[in-house]
Protein backbone atom coordinates (compact mmCIF):
# COMPACT_ATOMS: atom_id res chain seq x y z
CA UNK A 1 0.00 0.00 0.00
CA UNK A 2 2.42 3.12 -0.86
CA UNK A 3 6.01 3.15 -0.04
CA UNK A 4 7.03 3.92 3.56
CA UNK A 5 8.63 7.55 2.75
CA UNK A 6 5.64 8.74 1.71
CA UNK A 7 4.04 11.71 2.85
CA UNK A 8 0.01 10.50 2.95
CA UNK A 9 -2.35 13.10 2.30
CA UNK A 10 -6.21 12.66 2.94
CA UNK A 11 -8.40 14.35 0.12
CA UNK A 12 -11.96 14.68 1.55
CA UNK A 13 -14.64 16.32 -1.46
CA UNK A 14 -17.41 17.46 -0.96
CA UNK A 15 -20.56 19.86 -1.71
CA UNK A 16 -20.66 20.37 1.97
CA UNK A 17 -24.26 22.42 1.84
CA UNK A 18 -23.96 22.01 4.46
CA UNK A 19 -20.31 20.31 5.92
CA UNK A 20 -21.38 17.67 9.04
CA UNK A 21 -20.36 15.05 11.01
CA UNK A 22 -20.87 12.37 9.03
CA UNK A 23 -18.12 14.08 6.81
CA UNK A 24 -16.24 15.44 9.69
CA UNK A 25 -15.96 11.90 11.55
CA UNK A 26 -15.24 10.16 8.44
CA UNK A 27 -12.59 11.61 7.35
CA UNK A 28 -11.07 11.61 11.46
CA UNK A 29 -11.77 7.68 10.98
CA UNK A 30 -9.58 7.40 7.73
CA UNK A 31 -6.70 9.48 8.98
CA UNK A 32 -6.58 7.36 11.87
CA UNK A 33 -6.56 4.34 10.10
CA UNK A 34 -3.97 4.83 7.35
CA UNK A 35 -2.35 7.01 9.39
CA UNK A 36 -2.32 9.92 7.40
CA UNK A 37 -0.41 13.42 8.16
CA UNK A 38 -3.67 15.62 7.54
CA UNK A 39 -6.88 15.63 5.54
CA UNK A 40 -7.76 18.69 2.97
CA UNK A 41 -10.80 18.90 2.60
CA UNK A 42 -12.25 20.21 -1.05
CA UNK A 43 -15.25 22.00 -1.31
CA UNK A 44 -16.50 21.75 -5.13
CA UNK A 45 -16.97 24.56 -7.05
CA UNK A 46 -19.85 23.52 -10.01
CA UNK A 47 -19.77 19.67 -9.35
CA UNK A 48 -21.31 18.13 -12.86
CA UNK A 49 -23.88 15.92 -11.24
CA UNK A 50 -25.48 17.86 -8.95
CA UNK A 51 -27.33 20.58 -11.78
CA UNK A 52 -30.85 18.84 -10.29
CA UNK A 53 -31.00 21.82 -7.19
CA UNK A 54 -29.25 25.16 -6.99
CA UNK A 55 -26.15 24.87 -4.74
CA UNK A 56 -25.85 27.31 -2.19
CA UNK A 57 -22.99 30.06 -2.70
CA UNK A 58 -19.72 28.60 -2.63
CA UNK A 59 -18.64 31.40 -0.20
CA UNK A 60 -20.93 30.14 2.39
CA UNK A 61 -19.95 26.58 1.69
CA UNK A 62 -16.15 27.38 2.15
CA UNK A 63 -16.65 29.69 5.43
CA UNK A 64 -18.99 26.60 6.65
CA UNK A 65 -15.83 24.01 5.78
CA UNK A 66 -13.65 26.41 7.63
CA UNK A 67 -15.84 26.95 10.95
CA UNK A 68 -16.40 22.90 11.00
CA UNK A 69 -12.13 22.05 10.56
CA UNK A 70 -10.82 24.93 12.68
CA UNK A 71 -10.86 22.92 15.76
CA UNK A 72 -8.86 19.64 14.25
CA UNK A 73 -5.14 20.73 13.56
CA UNK A 74 -5.06 17.64 11.01
CA UNK A 75 -7.52 19.39 9.10
CA UNK A 76 -6.90 21.66 6.12
CA UNK A 77 -9.37 23.50 3.69
CA UNK A 78 -8.52 23.76 0.11
CA UNK A 79 -10.19 26.18 -3.02
CA UNK A 80 -8.40 24.48 -5.39
CA UNK A 81 -11.85 23.65 -6.67
CA UNK A 82 -13.45 26.94 -5.87
CA UNK A 83 -11.34 29.21 -7.73
CA UNK A 84 -12.26 27.40 -11.61
CA UNK A 85 -15.03 28.82 -13.36
CA UNK A 86 -17.40 26.38 -14.78
CA UNK A 87 -17.52 22.33 -14.22
CA UNK A 88 -15.00 21.18 -11.80
CA UNK A 89 -13.43 17.29 -11.99
CA UNK A 90 -11.86 15.20 -9.42
CA UNK A 91 -9.52 13.67 -12.03
CA UNK A 92 -8.26 17.53 -12.84
CA UNK A 93 -8.42 18.32 -9.15
CA UNK A 94 -5.72 15.10 -8.38
CA UNK A 95 -3.83 16.28 -10.88
CA UNK A 96 -3.09 19.45 -9.66
CA UNK A 97 -2.51 18.21 -6.35
CA UNK A 98 -0.09 15.93 -7.48
CA UNK A 99 1.71 18.85 -9.26
CA UNK A 100 1.75 20.60 -6.58
CA UNK A 101 3.11 18.97 -3.72
CA UNK A 102 5.32 16.32 -5.86
CA UNK A 103 6.81 12.57 -5.76
CA UNK A 104 6.94 12.50 -1.95
CA UNK A 105 3.23 12.94 -1.66
CA UNK A 106 0.73 9.64 -1.66
CA UNK A 107 -2.71 10.77 -1.64
CA UNK A 108 -5.90 8.94 -0.41
CA UNK A 109 -9.35 10.13 -1.72
CA UNK A 110 -12.29 9.39 0.77
CA UNK A 111 -15.82 9.33 -0.12
CA UNK A 112 -19.18 7.49 0.89
CA UNK A 113 -19.81 4.25 -0.20
CA UNK A 114 -22.60 5.85 -2.27
CA UNK A 115 -19.76 8.15 -4.03
CA UNK A 116 -18.12 4.90 -4.67
CA UNK A 117 -21.41 3.48 -6.39
CA UNK A 118 -21.03 5.64 -9.43
CA UNK A 119 -16.93 6.11 -9.45
CA UNK A 120 -17.16 4.56 -12.87
CA UNK A 121 -19.21 7.43 -14.02
CA UNK A 122 -16.40 9.96 -13.18
CA UNK A 123 -14.32 11.59 -16.06
CA UNK A 124 -11.47 9.67 -16.64
CA UNK A 125 -11.69 7.19 -13.73
CA UNK A 126 -8.66 4.62 -14.91
CA UNK A 127 -6.32 8.22 -15.03
CA UNK A 128 -7.74 8.91 -11.89
CA UNK A 129 -7.62 5.47 -10.42
CA UNK A 130 -3.78 5.64 -11.04
CA UNK A 131 -3.20 9.01 -9.24
CA UNK A 132 -4.75 8.29 -6.15
CA UNK A 133 -6.01 5.36 -3.87
CA UNK A 134 -9.58 5.29 -2.93
CA UNK A 135 -11.17 5.00 0.53
CA UNK A 136 -14.80 4.16 0.35
CA UNK A 137 -16.50 4.95 4.05
CA UNK A 138 -19.60 2.60 4.58
CA UNK A 139 -22.50 4.73 4.69
CA UNK A 140 -26.08 3.85 6.99
CA UNK A 141 -28.32 2.50 5.03
CA UNK A 142 -26.56 0.97 2.09
CA UNK A 143 -26.64 -2.50 0.88
CA UNK A 144 -23.10 -3.86 1.15
CA UNK A 145 -23.04 -6.47 -1.43
CA UNK A 146 -23.43 -3.44 -4.32
CA UNK A 147 -20.46 -2.09 -3.08
CA UNK A 148 -18.67 -5.38 -2.74
CA UNK A 149 -19.20 -6.27 -6.23
CA UNK A 150 -18.51 -2.85 -7.64
CA UNK A 151 -15.07 -3.38 -5.95
CA UNK A 152 -14.51 -6.93 -6.82
CA UNK A 153 -15.16 -5.41 -10.59
CA UNK A 154 -12.68 -2.23 -9.74
CA UNK A 155 -10.32 -4.27 -9.46
CA UNK A 156 -10.94 -6.94 -11.99
CA UNK A 157 -11.33 -3.90 -14.91
CA UNK A 158 -8.21 -1.68 -13.49
CA UNK A 159 -6.49 -4.30 -10.68
CA UNK A 160 -7.24 -1.20 -8.40
CA UNK A 161 -8.03 -1.96 -5.17
CA UNK A 162 -10.43 0.39 -2.74
CA UNK A 163 -9.61 0.59 0.68
CA UNK A 164 -12.91 -0.15 2.72
CA UNK A 165 -13.69 1.76 5.86
CA UNK A 166 -16.33 0.92 8.53
CA UNK A 167 -17.10 4.41 9.85
CA UNK A 168 -19.45 4.32 13.22
CA UNK A 169 -23.36 4.36 11.73
CA UNK A 170 -23.92 7.77 10.82
CA UNK A 171 -27.37 8.67 9.17
CA UNK A 172 -26.77 12.22 8.94
CA UNK A 173 -26.78 13.85 5.36
CA UNK A 174 -26.94 17.33 4.09
CA UNK A 175 -29.91 16.90 2.52
CA UNK A 176 -31.50 16.07 5.48
CA UNK A 177 -30.43 19.07 7.12
CA UNK A 178 -31.53 21.30 4.41
CA UNK A 179 -35.27 19.95 4.71
CA UNK A 180 -34.61 20.24 8.67
CA UNK A 181 -34.01 24.10 8.82
CA UNK A 182 -36.43 24.53 6.17
CA UNK A 183 -39.19 22.67 8.20
CA UNK A 184 -37.84 24.51 11.46
CA UNK A 185 -36.81 21.00 13.07
CA UNK A 186 -33.67 21.04 15.13
CA UNK A 187 -30.19 20.36 13.44
CA UNK A 188 -28.57 20.67 17.01
CA UNK A 189 -25.97 17.83 17.84
CA UNK A 190 -25.69 17.12 13.41
CA UNK A 191 -22.79 19.49 12.31
CA UNK A 192 -20.96 21.30 14.55
CA UNK A 193 -22.34 24.34 16.56
CA UNK A 194 -20.95 26.50 14.46
CA UNK A 195 -22.06 25.40 11.47
CA UNK A 196 -25.62 25.38 13.51
CA UNK A 197 -25.02 29.24 13.88
CA UNK A 198 -23.41 30.24 10.75
CA UNK A 199 -26.63 28.76 8.63
CA UNK A 200 -28.96 30.55 11.21
CA UNK A 201 -26.90 34.08 10.73
CA UNK A 202 -27.62 34.10 7.04
CA UNK A 203 -30.72 32.50 6.98
CA UNK A 204 -29.24 29.14 4.56
CA UNK A 205 -31.98 26.60 3.64
CA UNK A 206 -35.18 28.59 4.43
CA UNK A 207 -37.98 28.05 2.08
P1 LIG B 1 -26.23 15.69 -0.18
O1 LIG B 1 -27.26 15.10 0.72
O2 LIG B 1 -26.51 17.11 -0.58
O3 LIG B 1 -25.85 14.82 -1.33
P2 LIG B 1 -24.07 14.70 1.45
O4 LIG B 1 -24.44 14.62 2.89
O5 LIG B 1 -24.10 13.42 0.65
O6 LIG B 1 -24.92 15.83 0.74
P3 LIG B 1 -21.74 15.57 0.04
O7 LIG B 1 -21.12 16.91 0.18
O8 LIG B 1 -22.54 15.26 -1.16
O9 LIG B 1 -22.66 15.36 1.36
O10 LIG B 1 -20.71 14.40 0.28
C1 LIG B 1 -19.32 14.53 0.23
C2 LIG B 1 -18.71 13.17 0.51
O11 LIG B 1 -19.02 12.74 1.84
C3 LIG B 1 -19.23 12.06 -0.42
O12 LIG B 1 -18.14 11.20 -0.74
C4 LIG B 1 -20.26 11.35 0.44
O13 LIG B 1 -20.39 10.01 0.04
C5 LIG B 1 -19.65 11.47 1.82
N1 LIG B 1 -20.64 11.45 2.91
C6 LIG B 1 -21.74 12.22 3.02
N2 LIG B 1 -22.41 11.96 4.17
C7 LIG B 1 -21.71 10.98 4.81
C8 LIG B 1 -21.89 10.27 6.05
N3 LIG B 1 -22.93 10.50 6.87
N4 LIG B 1 -20.98 9.32 6.39
C9 LIG B 1 -19.92 9.07 5.55
N5 LIG B 1 -19.69 9.71 4.38
C10 LIG B 1 -20.57 10.66 4.00
MG1 LIG C 1 -24.18 13.32 -1.47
Amino acid sequence: MGQNNHIKVGIMGGTFDPIHYGHLATAEAVRYKFNLSRVIFVPSGNPPHKVARAITDKKHRYLMTILATVTNPSFEVSTIELNKEGYTYTVDTMKEFKNLYGENFEFYFITGADAILEILTWRDIDTLLNLCHFVAATRPGFNNKDLDDKLEYIKGKYGKEIFKVEVPSLAISSTDIRRRVAKEEPIKYLLPEAVERYIQKNHLYRE
